[in-house]
């Protein structure tokens, strides 16, 4: 008999559990991916130059059997599966909002030819929807989930199954094209993540705890975009994590992963919109002005240092920094009064992790919006947290190549250290765009108003 596999957010070989079940269960397997526009369309040039390296991995390893269609879901998956003669289509499960009402439509599709739509595992460690509270509903706060999902645990890694008599003579599409790009990308696909996870655990996960919050470092696993693409799977990474305090708080972060993942099962449109109802009425900055304040944002010219180096990383790396995500996220929202969803459009254009459940609860965490978010009273002070998480100011000097000569704690905050200052290149550098003293006596104006507390 024969099988489809359709690959999706999972685009390995190794521990893919539905890629076992298909090879056990059916003589033959067809590799699937479907080029859909509505996921295409909107993922951005960085991401889309990525997934198309990781599918160009995959059409190798499979020896050139993979089958891609340009096509819609139902239509592609049924059309395949019909020409294969396969009775099951095999996937990794998708919780998402857009994933979910696809797969039914596409079971509903198959099942009027008879064969199954067979989800198998999810891309996560502990499944989104399986934990829930003492009372049955389910976490709202990270900590208490954080602890629940450790002692629900996850399996162990499976291996690519040997010997897969892969179908080739399906008709395909040809491989997506990668659009240009002129961000300095990680190399995609499964034998690029398996080296960068190596790279992480034999040394800096051991300074992981410390130097996860130092931009400057580099401490972090930089996994982000195999996360996403399923290049690898976080029970992968789990299982080969040890027992030092590096490892433990590695393991939490890979926790938020699958919390958000969580709360987004459990609220859908929570990915556009505020969680926090009474957030959603709060006073917003539109039109001319604020589309140039945004701009200003978007191209790190805000004149805030740290944040415009993390702007500026962003477009040159489609990655950014946990910590710098947080902190230009805080600026727009709350120095700008911009709405978050903007910000977070913008994230989503230009990461190459960019990821629904993930982004979107990341920028209600930060914009105070959403469930378990840092409280709107708390808003970062943009020279604080660079003096903070970036002492000796070499991350700035990196992104923001007008301050590369300013020595010393003046880099954080170079128009308060007087004109002098302002020769040679950092003469080139603007004049910060707003006082955030008193955008931030505004941002908990709004809030106040919006929600009757402080
Ligand atoms: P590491 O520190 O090495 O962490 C390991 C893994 O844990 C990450 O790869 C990621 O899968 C997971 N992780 C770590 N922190 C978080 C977190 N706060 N929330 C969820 N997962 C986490 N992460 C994305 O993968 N995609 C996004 O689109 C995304 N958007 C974000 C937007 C904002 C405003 C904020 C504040 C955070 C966002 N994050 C997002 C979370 C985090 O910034 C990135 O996962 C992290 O920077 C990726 O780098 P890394 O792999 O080196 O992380």
């Amino acid at each position: 008999s024969v099988a489809v596999m359709w690959f999706r957010r999972d685009l390995r070989l190794s521990d893919n559990p539905a890629l076992v079940e298909a090879a056990r269960e059916h003589d033959r397997v067809v590799p699937l991916f479907v080029d859909d526009h509505a996921l295409r369309d909107p993922a951005g040039a960085n991401r889309r130059w990525f997934m198309a390296g990781c599918l160009s991995e995959l059409h190798d390893r499979t020896d050139g059997a993979l089958v891609v269609r340009k096509d819609s879901p139902e239509r592609a998956v049924r059309a395949v599966a019909r020409q294969a003669g396969a009775d099951a289509v095999y996937v990794t499960g998708d919780s998402g909002p857009y994933g979910s009402a696809r797969d039914e439509r596409v079971a509903d599709a198959l099942g009027e030819d008879d064969v199954e739509l067979r989800p198998v595992g999810t891309p996560y460690a502990v499944p989104p929807g399986s934990i829930f509270t003492g009372s049955d509903t389910p976490y709202k706060v990270f900590t208490p989930f954080s602890r629940a999902w450790r002692s629900w645990g996850w399996d162990d890694p499976v291996d690519a199954p040997h010997g897969v008599r892969w179908v080739d003579d399906v008709r395909s599409d040809g491989l997506p094209e990668a659009p240009s790009t002129s961000a300095d990308l990680p190399t995609p696909g499964e034998e690029a993540a398996k080296r960068r996870l190596s790279a992480f655990l034999d040394g800096p996960v051991d300074s992981y705890a410390d130097d996860r919050d130092r931009p400057a470092k580099d401490g972090t696993s930089r996994l982000s975009p195999y996360l996403k693409y399923g290049c690898v799977h976080p029970r992968q990474v789990l299982s080969r994590l040890g027992r030092g305090k590096g490892s433990e708080t590695f393991a939490t972060e890979l926790a938020w992963r699958d919390f958000y993942a969580d709360v987004l099962l459990h609220n859908p449109d929570s990915a556009r919109q505020s969680l926090d109802p009474d957030m959603a009425g709060i006073e917003l900055d539109e039109g001319a002005e604020a589309d140039e304040r945004f701009a200003a944002w978007c191209e790190g010219r805000t004149g805030f240092p740290i944040v415009d180096a993390g702007m500026r990383q962003l477009t040159a790396m489609g990655w950014m920094h946990n910590r710098l995500r947080m902190i230009v996220g805080s600026f727009l929202v709350k120095d700008l009064h911009i709405d978050w969803t903007r910000g977070a459009r913008h994230f989503m254009d230009h990461l190459v992790d960019g990821d629904l459940a993930s982004n979107q609860h990341g920028w209600q965490w930060v914009a105070g919006t959403g469930t378990d978010a840092a409280p709107y009273f708390r808003v970062f002070n943009p020279t604080s947290q660079s003096e903070r998480f970036d002492p000796q100011g070499d991350y700035i000097r990196r992104w923001v190549p007008e301050l590369a000569d300013v020595e010393g704690k003046a880099v954080h905050q170079p128009a308060a250290a007087g004109d002098d200052l302002f020769s040679g290149a950092a003469s080139d550098y603007p004049e910060p765009m707003v006082d955030h003293k008193e955008e931030r006596e505004e941002a908990l104006r709004r809030w106040r108003a919006a929600t009757g507390k402080g």
